[in-house]
């Protein structure tokens, strides 16, 4: 119901022909935690200038690290922790590429790479679903967990809980589509301040108990503001 909803007001998202490398993959969502895409890419276009194989990063200097992607912000933190999963990857993953990854099942993959010094579920699988190409995995961002709570699917209070509430929930090989379109929802509809509560195609099976309270700071038609809605830029 909620995914058949959301394809309509966002239709199916494409994927990209060609899927990133996983290492490459892995280090660009450490890099992508609490700061903005633009600052994201730019620390990881720096890093990847000056170690075009990430696989050398098991050897790097932490310090070199922080300076390299200090433009990403608590590049302290993120350069220890890039330094430490790829040396445990070296270690573990000795051939960390996609053919031997994908022999794995989903769930035993996830928990496989949450083993990894500095990975949890959330970046264990965006691996699997944006590098492995894997359609069953479905990560549970900030997003994806606030919505879900607010609908009612999850009654949790982390996106970790959240995740291990719904993953076998997810409809097979429908992990790309939902997982996107529900982090488009939560960026322009169900946001996590001022929810358009008053235009939400998914209102009458939404459980959140200020729903109502948020439909009616703006009662205006509905069918004209989701026209405006869908004129809204993409993410
Ligand atoms: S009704 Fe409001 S809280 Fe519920 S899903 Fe829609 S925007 Fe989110």
């Amino acid at each position: 119901m909620v995914a058949s909803r959301l394809r309509d007001l966002f239709g199916v998202p494409e994927r990209k022909r060609k899927l990133p490398d996983p290492l490459d993959l892995l280090v660009a969502t450490i890099l992508s935690q609490n700061t903005n895409d633009i600052n994201s890419h730019r620390a990881y276009t720096n890093l990847k200038g000056r170690y075009p194989d990430f696989m050398a990063l098991a050897d790097a200097r932490p310090r070199e690290v922080e300076r390299l992607i200090k433009v990403g912000g608590i590049a302290n933190k993120k350069s220890k922790t890039i330094v430490a999963v790829v040396a445990d990857i070296k270690v573990k993953f000795p051939n960390f590429d996609r053919k031997r990854l994908r022999k794995e099942n989903t769930n035993v993959l996830i928990d496989m790479l949450r083993e990894l010094k500095g990975v949890g579920y959330k970046t264990a699988s965006c691996v699997s679903l944006f590098a492995l190409g894997d359609d069953d995995a479905f990560p549970v961002d900030i997003h994806v967990h606030r919505v879900l709570n607010r609908i009612g699917i999850a009654h949790e209070k982390t996106p970790d809980k959240t995740y291990l509430a719904v993953r076998d929930s997810v409809p097979k090989g429908k992990g790309y589509e939902i997982h996107l379109n529900l982090i488009k929802f939560g960026r322009k509809v169900c946001t996590a301040q001022r929810p358009r509560c008053f235009e939400c195609v998914l209102f009458d099976d939404c459980e959140w108990n200020e729903k109502t309270l948020h439909a009616e700071k703006r009662a205006l038609p509905a069918d004209d503001k989701k026209v405006e809605f869908m004129l809204l830029e993409e993410v």
